[in-house]
């Protein structure tokens, strides 16, 4: 379905930041820290360099990629071919991106350095082509976890860190349990798509908390202890009410979202910007620069960050405080005032 060419200049706006009151990280409910992020994260320094001197600007936006499957005959736009999506991981390591994971991202916990810009990979469906297990046990080079990884070497300031929205009996061919026992492992994070890809307007508040509550439960049963903090929106529909993304409870299992996701066609405010809605977080079909809907996809979207540097998420590599420009000071979260540091 082609959206609107308003719905493009709203998300134009977006880019740039326009505040509004909404929820902020600081007001989510609590939820069991994030396991470690996966790789060795490029240390922060101890003391960051000035802020102008990196263009800091934590409060700009944050392409927040979404990606479904990979083919060598893409099928849909949705499929991506295994040389598209390195490509694609290339040129986002080039042009300084790292990557947090989703959980990351609703926390605020941006631990990259100073002048990186955040980037969030996430995976939805729990195709094949996404994790694949040799019989070692290790992720084969042709997945995309194997791609990444590989990428990842070539680029040490490019962390292998990524979500995984995922639905039932993930990445099968590999045996689930052990495919997402070893993402936790290594510090990906992996968050919940429902039991069955359901869309979600479709079902009563019982039905939408069974579907979201059984997948819940069978990650945790496949990797005891593992929170599960990120839930994306099958098809991107929201459930009828909003708030039954956030939170459940059904025969005895209770989730609780830290971010709700959309399928989207724009990069997500940052987190300390007080547009952030954690409840509804767009994001961004990885596609090329042509095609259909390619002005909503990620080529054309990576191409409009680089044009606009001082509208996308720059680090000042000082986790404790929110560093921007004082000419944005009007868009910081309210109750993020005493870490504010513009300059
Ligand atoms: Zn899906």
């Amino acid at each position: 379905m082609r959206r609107s060419a308003a719905l493009l200049s709203a998300t134009v706006l977006l880019l740039a930041a326009t505040a509004c009151s909404e929820r902020t990280p600081g007001s989510s409910a609590p939820v069991p820290a994030a396991p470690a992020a996966a790789g060795s994260a490029p240390p922060v320094s101890p003391a960051p360099p000035a802020p102008a001197s990196v263009q800091a600007n934590e409060l700009g936006s944050i392409p927040v990629l979404m990606y479904h499957q990979l083919s060598d005959h893409p099928a849909s736009v949705y499929d991506r071919t295994p040389a598209d999506f390195r490509a694609e991981l290339e040129r986002l390591a080039r042009e300084n991106y790292v990557p947090i994971t989703a959980a990351q991202l609703t926390s605020g916990r941006i631990d990259i350095p100073a002048g990186a810009h955040a980037v969030v990979l996430t995976f939805d469906d729990s195709t094949n082509s996404q994790v694949h297990l040799d019989p070692k046990g290790d992720p084969t080079p042709d997945s995309a976890l194997g791609i990444l990884l590989d990428v990842s070497k070539a680029h040490p300031s490019f962390p292998a860190r990524a979500t995984f929205f995922v639905n039932s009996s993930p990445f099968s061919t590999s045996g689930s349990d052990k495919a997402l026992g070893w993402l936790v492992k290594h510090g990906f994070e992996v968050g919940n798509h429902t039991l069955h890809h359901s869309n979600l307007a479709t079902l009563d508040a019982a039905g939408v908390q069974e579907a979201i509550a059984s997948e819940q439960a069978e990650i945790t049963k496949a990797v005891p202890g593992t929170p599960v903090q990120s839930l994306a929106l099958p098809y991107g529909v929201m459930p009828k009410p909003g708030s039954l993304a956030v939170h459940g409870s059904v025969n005895g299992v209770a989730y609780q979202h830290r971010g709700v996701y959309l399928v989207g066609s724009n990069p997500a405010p940052s987190p300390f910007d007080a547009s952030f809605d954690p409840t509804a977080i767009p994001r961004i079909r990885s596609e090329a620069a042509t095609g259909s809907e390619a002005e909503f996809g990620s080529t054309v979207w990576l191409d409009r960050l680089a044009k606009n540097p001082a509208g996308r998420y720059t680090s000042a590599g000082d986790p404790d405080h929110v560093t921007f420009p004082e000419a944005q000071a009007a868009h910081l979260a309210e109750s993020l005032r005493s870490r504010a540091r513009p300059y």
